[in-house]
């Protein structure tokens, strides 16, 4: 039985949720609120705050575990991303209110005070720039401590900006981007459970490749084939297939970037491409 950990609430819960279920993992426990269910075969879900996570899976109460990689960051302990899920994207940031006169790194005090709910990352970049942090721990709303006078930075998240900025924050440097990774410790290797995190590493990666493709079908000419190869160049190439009574005209089916599908159906049509179809994909293993 490999055990993951999964965040059972917060920003990362749903998006992790939903990769799973997309991969054939559906969460079937006895209710919302179960600390354990069964994500079918041999794999076992055990719902943790996401902040715990790391240590869960250092400490090998869990096999695997769903996390943001920020607080893989914090944890420092042996861990590793097996895979980059995509979500939660979001990036830890060093910022001064406004009022401090700090405007960029350079005017860093020798010793300033930071407010951060990531006091190890925080301490270790601004070592790192030569500086003596005085670290105010907190456990969130970090962007009211310049307001308080606790603190003139503050290491906090942000995905967007907007929040820091509406409470008169600056951003000086980002520490590190962050995004939900699948985690596991670095441990001896034990072929049972190696062959089993492989598994499910192969099964949520062919999830999150589909994801960003797009499967088209389309009746062309048979004489504009050498262009529409072009068009849709696919994974080995499109596949052709003759049209019943089709005359002229044969099929073609082939896999595209979702984000250029838009620019893919306009140049089929110049082509004389007609009955265009387009379908998501649920899981590509190339
Ligand atoms: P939770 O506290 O359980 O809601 O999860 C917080 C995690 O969500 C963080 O550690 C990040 O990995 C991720 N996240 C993604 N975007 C943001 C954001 N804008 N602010 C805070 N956390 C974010």
């Amino acid at each position: 039985m490999l055990r993951i950990a999964l965040p059972n609430n917060g920003r990362l819960a749903g998006d992790t949720r939903e990769l799973f279920e997309d991969a054939g993992l559906d969460i079937r426990g006895p209710s919302d609120r179960a600390l354990t269910a069964s994500l079918g075969g041999e794999f076992q879900a055990l719902f943790v705050n996401a902040q715990d996570i790391p240590e869960f899976v250092a400490d090998g109460a869990a096999d695997a575990g769903v996390t943001g990689w920020d607080l893989v960051q914090e944890c420092q302990r042996g861990l590793q991303a097996l895979l980059d899920l995509e979500f939660g994207r979001c990036r830890l940031v060093l910022a001064a209110h406004e009022e401090s006169g700090i405007a960029s790194l350079e005017d860093l005090p020798r010793a300033p005070r930071v407010a951060t709910v990531f006091p190890r990352s925080a301490a270790r970049f601004l070592i790192g720039l030569g500086r003596e942090p005085e670290i105010v721990p907190m456990s969130g709303a970090v962007e009211v401590a310049p307001h308080l006078g606790i603190a003139e930075l503050v290491v906090d998240l942000t995905s967007t900006g907007s929040t820091l900025k509406m409470n008169g924050l600056r951003e000086l440097a980002t520490i590190l981007e962050s995004s939900a990774r699948l985690i596991a410790a670095d441990l001896p290797r034990d072929p049972g459970r190696t062959r089993a995190l492989n598994e499910l590493v192969v099964a949520l990666s062919s999830v999150l490749r589909a994801r960003g493709q797009r499967y088209v079908m389309v009746n062309v000419p048979r004489a504009a084939l050498p262009k529409v190869k072009a068009v849709l160049p696919g994974l080995t190439g499109p596949t052709v297939v003759d049209i019943l009574n089709g005359g002229d005209f044969v099929a073609v089916h082939a896999v595209v970037q979702a984000e250029a599908i838009y620019r893919t159906i306009a140049a089929l049509k110049v082509l004389g491409g007609e009955g265009i179809l387009v379908t998501r994909i649920e899981r590509l293993m190339p």
